[in-house]
């Protein structure tokens, strides 16, 4: 049989879908764009994953991504549809037409209100505190991993990589592909990764966010970065960050993991600043 939907609650099946374009280059394999005839026959959007090498090996870690989400139910966590697990193996999300929040960032630079940015900081930091209370760590936030749903609307997504493989596995599998430059010290040193790592991730995102999506550090090789961050080095301020908003970032990268904020008392934070933006 073709189509089962992982959350248990309806079947997809690949008859229901007309597939589009490629919408980019994934990890496993292209992703497509595509349209959903839904059983009750609403026609919506998809973006539909797939993979190129899918041994049963890869399929598994593939699909832990899918498996993931499909236990995740947030306004700014990217949404899962179903999954069809026969080959070829698709994982279908919701599609967000404005794509990566780090090229919305570039196309859209000289129209974007500090607002706005502060209010996709805001939705990405309680798509963070939801997945705090689940005790989920994303491990890889970055703008490249936000997708844009509306201009007033942005999705934390990507729980592929980081999650299915342990560290030492993550550390060989994919050297040039570990984020060293949005790395906290610990998860550098020790490769340990925990909300408070998170936290730190989350300030240099904040701080793409506030840059346009400049690189952070772009001015460093890899393995300079750990140094300087042991110099008490941080990245500056943007010149289009409020520095209310860039002394929070100076507390998520305390240096110990217990001196960071939690994802709560940033979204407070955030929260407040957000409303006193909006009224300016
Ligand atoms: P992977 O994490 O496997 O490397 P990505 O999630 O980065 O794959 O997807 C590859 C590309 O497909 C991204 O650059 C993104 O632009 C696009 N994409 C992925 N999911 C969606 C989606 N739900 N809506 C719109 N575009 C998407």
């Amino acid at each position: 049989e073709d189509g089962a939907d992982i959350s248990g609650e309806h079947k997809i099946s690949r008859e229901d879908f007309v597939v589009g374009r490629i919408l980019g280059e994934g990890f496993f394999g292209e992703v497509h764009d595509g349209v959903y005839k839904s059983p009750t026959g609403e026609r919506i959007r998809v973006a539909i994953k797939t993979c190129k090498d899918c041994s049963a090996d890869v399929k598994e870690k593939f699909l832990s991504e899918a498996d993931l989400m499909k236990n995740l139910d947030h306004p700014h966590i990217v949404c899962l549809i179903g999954v069809i697990e026969a080959d070829p193996v698709w994982i279908v999300m919701e599609l967000y037409e404005h794509g990566e929040l780090g090229n919305y960032l570039i196309e859209n630079q000289y129209s974007l209100s500090t607002a706005t940015l502060v209010l996709y900081c805001l939705q990405i930091c309680k798509a963070l505190a939801y997945l705090e209370g689940l005790n989920m760590v994303h491990r890889d936030i970055a703008v490249r991993n936000v997708l844009v749903a509306s201009p007033e609307c942005v999705k934390l997504g990507d729980f592929g990589l980081s999650r299915y493989v342990d560290e030492q596995e993550y550390y060989k599998a994919s050297v040039s592909r570990l984020p060293i430059k949005w790395m906290a010290p610990e998860s550098i040193n020790f490769r340990r990764f925990t909300t408070a790592s998170d936290v730190w991730m989350f300030g240099v995102c904040v701080w793409e966010i506030f840059s346009m999506a400049q690189q952070p550090f772009f001015w460093l090789e890899n393995g300079q970065v750990i140094t300087q961050l042991e110099t008490g080095v941080r990245l500056h301020k943007p010149q289009l960050c409020p520095p209310i908003v860039y002394s929070l970032l100076t507390r998520c990268w305390a240096y110990e993991p217990s001196g960071r904020p939690s994802f709560g008392e940033l979204a407070c934070s955030l929260s407040d600043i957000h409303r006193m933006e909006v009224e300016l």
